[in-house]
């Protein structure tokens, strides 16, 4: 798995490191916007990762699976 974000979108909600917070962070030192803290994240995270996915409101994150992975 391969986890990007576009920082143009972000809007700070905090979603993403409540739900995976291995894999996002919103730092105060950047004003809540996300950065990812594991872009290749281990299959332990992949379920909250699609989760956070789901629930960003600005469709920041983009997970692209390994090919042969489902
Ligand atoms: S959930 Fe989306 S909008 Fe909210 S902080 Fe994370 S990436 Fe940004």
């Amino acid at each position: 798995m391969r986890v990007t974000v576009n920082p143009t979108t972000c809007i700070a909600s905090g979603n993403c490191s409540r739900t995976a917070p291995r894999v996002f962070a919103n730092r105060e030192e950047d004003d809540g916007y996300v950065s990812v803290l594991d872009e290749n994240p281990p299959e332990s995270e992949w379920a909250a990762v699609r989760e956070a996915e789901d629930l960003c409101p600005s469709a920041t994150i983009h997970v692209e699976d390994d090919p042969g992975t489902t």
